[in-house]
């Protein structure tokens, strides 16, 4: 095959700075804000290309980066791949021991860190013989105390702002990230070209996370995080402009990134949204710019779509995992619901949503078969496409256990309804088997921290020699809870709308809900520390059972 016929990144950056040599990538840094062109950037990432090689990176090397939002970073995103290694992005947030397994299972070369992440990364990296052989480039132009490490501007200043840019085979990796498994080592997914290709030009269509070269685009999930949702790509195939919102910032910065600079769409987890909710409830802030906001990680509540809708914002809810590079579905209203009623619609968009185009989906019961499109039965989704990776790096193990001819089991427990719009009810893991049927614990949690004496609740499998499994609740007060009658409260909620065997055997009461590294509930600690077969043995009910309803 000729070469530069394949399906690679680089002509993506090639056009937009040819055809928008004067669109912006704007950044907050430590430094305060910093703005600069499309052509300057494209000028820069030569300079990083040469630096690189000058370095002695080589095709199929591995280059990490321990960065938060910035222009910098993204510079890294087109011109580690395009010289045809690979660009890792390491999570900051994770626990040193799994950083350390997770630099030297990507074999990782050199890394990228941010100045304000330099200490964190400095504690992993001391007597690690993980880290042996790697050198670091601190994202600034001084020097880090933390770190010895060499300036970013002094390693790709003087270099040639120019490049013999490879013609590159699709096949050729070009990102890696790992998922944070909630049991054992982290799990390495590499991206190639291909998929990074494919996944920019699956979420530019209009059924996905679709800009336009007059978007203003504001990642605010983490560039560590799968490629901040691919945001950074799409947004320079759009050729629109790019808004980094830098390292750790609160709702006040992200407000006035988006009201000083004229943010159109932006994305990111709910807990980020319910921040800038309550920042802008309370100042006087204008939103009038923003069209879309994306909201995805974990589920998007409805009140939070409400909310955006009353200031005439679009919420997109978005799912995805790591493994699928990551956009798999977007909650578009069909053009068939248009003429419904509000709540009517609004029950589709709070879903995840409908699979954008290229990708395909089956949902497996237990019984390994498909389950009925009718918004009740569930099952685990399998998806599959040019964006879902086959296999996890060096992992036989986790990959046996996920894969299956080309299908991913994404270990999420959903129903899909007549549309076709998919709603997560539970993680595989989680959900509760109690007398050979499922009981989602995501919905009884939810049921329950609707109670305004709640402020956080876990619902739990707990092992039951005849049920199998049994539901414990995990619940938080609030302060101003009367937990004298909380449970009896909890109780006729639940009972007013999920069915008897549904109904925890046990309300538990803790300070905190034990959370894993991004923040979400971690099942596993609740598991460990709390659950306990006594809890359920005393109480579980004769009819804890579907067949006895
Ligand atoms: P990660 O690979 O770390 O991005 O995590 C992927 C997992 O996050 C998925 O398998 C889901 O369990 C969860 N997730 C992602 N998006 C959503 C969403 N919109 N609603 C509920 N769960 C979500």
């Amino acid at each position: 095959m000729p070469g530069g016929t394949d399906q690679t990144l680089r002509p993506f950056l090639w056009r937009a700075a040819k055809l928008y040599p004067d669109q912006e990538i704007v950044s907050r840094t430590h430094q305060g804000i910093e703005r600069y062109t499309y052509s300057e950037y494209s000028d820069r990432i030569a300079q990083l290309a040469n630096a690189l090689d000058e370095y002695g990176i080589e095709r199929g090397d591995r280059v990490g980066t321990f960065c938060w939002n910035h222009h910098r970073h993204f510079e890294t995103y087109f011109s580690v791949p395009s010289i045809g290694a690979q660009l890792h992005t390491i999570n900051p947030l994770l626990p040193d021991e799994h950083i350390q397994y997770i630099v030297d299972n990507a074999d990782d070369q050199l890394i990228f860190v941010d100045p304000s992440l330099a200490p964190k990364l400095a504690d992993a990296a001391t007597d690690a013989p993980e880290f042996d052989g790697i050198d670091f480039v601190v994202m600034d132009d001084r020097e880090s105390d933390a770190l010895d490490a060499t300036p970013y501007e002094a390693f790709i200043d003087g270099h040639g702002t120019t490049y013999e840019w490879p013609d590159l085979d699709e096949t050729q990796p070009a990102g890696m990230c790992y998922t944070s498994g909630t049991t054992g080592n982290p799990k390495g997914v590499e991206y190639t070209q291909k998929m990074l290709w494919s996944h920019t030009m699956m979420t530019l269509t209009p059924q996905g996370l679709p800009m336009e070269d007059d978007d203003v685009v504001m990642p605010v999930v983490p560039m560590f995080h799968v490629n901040a949702w691919g945001m950074p790509f799409t947004a320079t195939a759009a050729a629109a402009k790019h808004v980094y919102p830098g390292p750790s910032p609160d709702p006040k910065d992200l407000a006035h990134l988006i009201e000083n600079e004229g943010v159109t769409i932006t994305a990111g987890v709910p807990t980020v949204w319910l921040g800038l909710m309550e920042y802008v409830e309370n100042n006087d802030i204008d939103l009038s710019s923003l069209d879309t906001l994306v909201v995805g990680g974990s589920a998007a509540p409805e009140s939070m779509i409400r909310w955006f809708d009353n200031r005439g914002v679009e919420v997109l809810h978005a799912w995805g995992m790591t493994e699928m590079s990551p956009i798999g579905t977007v909650a578009h209203l069909k053009s068939e619901l248009e003429e419904e009623d509000y709540e009517t619609q609004l029950d589709h968009r709070a879903k995840q949503g409908l699979l954008i185009p290229g990708l395909e989906m089956r949902v497996i019961d237990e019984n390994d078969e498909e389950v009925a499109w009718d918004g009740e039965e569930f099952g685990e989704l399998w998806v599959r496409g040019p964006t879902v990776t086959t296999e996890y790096f060096k992992r036989p193990d986790a990959t046996e256990e996920d894969f299956e001819d080309g299908w991913l089991k994404t270990g999420d427990v959903v129903t899909v309804d007549e549309e076709g719009y998919i709603k997560i009810v539970d993680r595989a893991k989680d959900v509760i088997k109690s007398g050979g049927e499922w009981i989602s614990s995501v919905e009884l949690e939810n049921a329950i921290m609707a109670h305004e004496g709640v402020s956080e609740a876990a619902v739990v499998g707990v092992p039951h020699e005849k049920w199998q499994e049994r539901p414990v609740a995990f619940v938080v007060p609030t302060t101003a809870a009367a937990t004298e009658t909380l449970d009896e409260e909890i109780m006729d909620l639940l009972r007013s709308e999920y069915p008897k065997w549904w109904l925890p055997d046990a309300i538990e009461y803790l300070d905190e809900i034990p959370k894993t590294a991004t923040g979400k509930f971690s099942k596993k600690d609740i598991r460990d520390q709390y659950s306990d077969q006594s809890l359920v043995e005393a109480t579980a009910p004769e009819d804890a059972a579907p067949d006895n309803e």
